[in-house]
């Protein structure tokens, strides 16, 4: 059974790691992010509560998020394990999922701050279709143009500097507890994340999660 968590800061690779690791087991990815703006979209009675948190850019309360977890993690397809990403995110949410079910590994992928800073700092993203961008790590053929649409590049607010400082004291804070709860029960495994080649860090996934 591998019923997994993946830990990590903004910028650390969870949902690009959690996509390679979940088809190797053939288990389920669940983002609670993407649950949210799928419900969103369409608008479910879940949807219009969860984007007035959002919105204002705080968590969703515990009791929702909670509900909305422990009626997918009771589905056929977690049967033999799954991978959570973005939950959970409060010590209430940690010791609630307790109760739900045992977690066999929690996946913390860490990354210095240079990194993060250099991945997301990077990041540009084209006002007309959306697409994303990184000045060093994938530029566009034309500075500051959209290969897809020929749309304007921009840094959005949320990447500038001071606002990714912003974030990882947020992630910081949320996280130092969380990470508490399970180092004592002995299922974190560390991975370093800086390794610009992303097969390096699956492996070492794989290595310690088997
Ligand atoms: P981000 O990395 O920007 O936080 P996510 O996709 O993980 O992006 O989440 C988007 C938003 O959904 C969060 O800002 C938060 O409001 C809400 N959310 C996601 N997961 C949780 C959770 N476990 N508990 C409470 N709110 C959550
Ligand atoms: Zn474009």
């Amino acid at each position: 059974m591998k019923n997994m968590i993946f830990i990590g800061a903004q910028g650390a690779g969870k949902g690009t790691y959690a996509d390679v690791i979940k088809a190797k087991f053939d288990i389920p990815h669940i983002s609670t992010g993407d649950m949210f703006r799928e419900a969103i979209k369409d608008e479910t009675p879940l949807g219009v509560e969860a984007k007035k948190h959002i919105d204002g850019g705080n968590l969703v309360p515990d009791e929702l998020t909670i509900k909305l977890v422990e009626e997918r993690l009771s589905r056929d397809d977690c049967k033999e394990g799954f991978i959570l990403d973005g939950f959970p995110r409060t010590l209430p949410q940690a010791q609630a999922l307790d109760k739900i079910t045992e977690i066999t590994q929690v996946v913390f992928l860490e990354v210095t701050e240079d990194v993060i800073m250099q991945r997301l700092g990077g990041r540009i993203q084209c006002r007309k279709c959306s697409k994303i961008f990184h000045k060093t790590n994938m530029p566009p053929k034309v500075e500051g143009v959209c290969d897809v649409c020929g749309g304007e590049l921009y840094t959005r607010d949320d990447d500038r500097p001071e606002a990714i400082k912003k974030r990882l004291a947020i992630f910081q804070e949320q996280t130092a507890p969380l990470m508490d709860f399970y180092e004592k029960k002995g299922v974190v495994v560390h991975v370093d994340s800086n390794d610009p080649i992303p097969s390096e860090v699956v492996k070492d996934i794989m290595k310690k999660i088997e």
